[in-house]
């Protein structure tokens, strides 16, 4: 198995070169990479000569950024580091903000053992897809893929997604404007290819491209549990609207709307705001169950953990009769 290393310092050095003469930079850092956030701080205020401050909230994609609390604190730039800006909201950063990508440096491992089940779960005609982290090996594994008979096909998605083939939890876009009959997703976890099945209702083969593994997302698992949460909240009498005030996640207009279809069911509510949500903010309020107008992999992904059920937008509006229940609707941003 390859090295599976974060190739950082160069997007770092070139973005340091625009950032001459600014007084105080702010840095975000993904999980990921936090236990480089000393170096990486050290790094910038050398290049740059400038006051580094590291932004101590989590950020999870280029959906929240800290350019406003940056700002008030008089900062003069961000780089926001690991993920690829979303363009639909580029023109309004509250201080010119600078993206690093980071990708991981380990090799696209793509054996023949590996091909030979592609080709069992796969049908001839595939997109390809993937995260920021592997962008860099969708044209390698298509012309290897393509040499084995597949006819592969790459796009970009709509204006949340700056790269070909890029997906983000939120949007799987790039797999469903392409005419194929299956995808190939290049990556690790579940999620991102679980999205790519249930929004396109195609097979999805995952390649662990550092160590060649191949297994099928199968959503099944996944739904059984997304119908249970939505049954145990068939009879939640309060319920909670959370929403985010970050840039790329705020959708407070449709916040509204599920409120006042909740109000129409006879539900009792209350709607509660925040930069990033969690369980504790509902402690004491007597909630029965919750519903998510921010980023829907924390229904997904954490949702599970919560003591209440957790339900995303779509699923809402099953449960009070405003949609059908299958197939299973995703919550995607636009
Ligand atoms: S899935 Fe969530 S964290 Fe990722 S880009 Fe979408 S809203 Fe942001």
């Amino acid at each position: 198995m390859s090295e599976i290393t974060f190739d950082w310092k160069p997007g770092i050095e070139e973005v340091c070169l625009k950032l001459k003469g600014k007084k105080r930079i702010g840095i975000q850092v993904p999980d990921g990479l936090k236990t480089k956030s000393h170096e990486i701080v050290t790094f910038v205020t050398k290049l740059t000569e400038a006051k580094v401050v590291l932004w101590g909230e989590p950020t999870y994609g280029a959906c929240d950024l800290a350019d406003r609390p940056l700002e008030e604190i008089g900062a003069d730039a961000l780089i926001h580091m690991g993920h690829l800006p979303m363009p639909y909201h580029s023109e309004f950063y509250a201080v010119p903000t600078f993206f690093v990508p980071v990708r991981h440096t380990g090799k696209l491992s793509l054996s023949k053992k590996a091909i030979n089940e592609l080709k069992k779960i796969l049908p001839q005609k595939i997109g390809v897809v993937t995260t920021a982290q592997h962008l860099h090996m969708i044209d390698s594994a298509g012309k290897i893929l393509e040499k084995e008979g597949f006819d592969t096909s790459v796009t970009t998605g709509g204006p949340r997604l700056a790269a070909a083939g890029q997906l983000l939890g939120c949007n799987s876009s790039a797999a469903r404007k392409l005419n194929v009959d299956g995808y190939l997703y290049i990556g690790t976890g579940l999620f991102h290819p679980l999205t790519v099945a249930l929004s396109t209702g195609k097979p999805v083969a995952c390649l662990e491209p550092h160590n060649g593994t191949v297994t099928i997302a199968d959503p099944r698992p996944f739904l059984k549990q997304r119908y249970a949460a939505m049954s145990v909240a068939t009879n939640a009498k309060r319920w909670a609207i959370l929403f985010s005030n970050q840039i790329g996640q705020k959708r407070i207009e449709l916040a509204d709307k599920i409120e006042e279809l909740l109000i129409e069911n006879g539900k009792e509510t209350i709607m509660i705001g925040s930069m990033h949500q969690s369980h504790d903010q509902l402690l004491g309020l007597g909630i029965d169950a919750a519903v998510i107008t921010a980023c829907p992999r924390l229904a997904i992904e954490d949702g599970p953990t919560w003591p209440i059920p957790l339900l995303t937008v779509p699923e809402t509006q099953i449960l009070m009769g405003k949609r059908d229940p299958e197939p299973y609707p995703f919550d995607e941003f636009a």
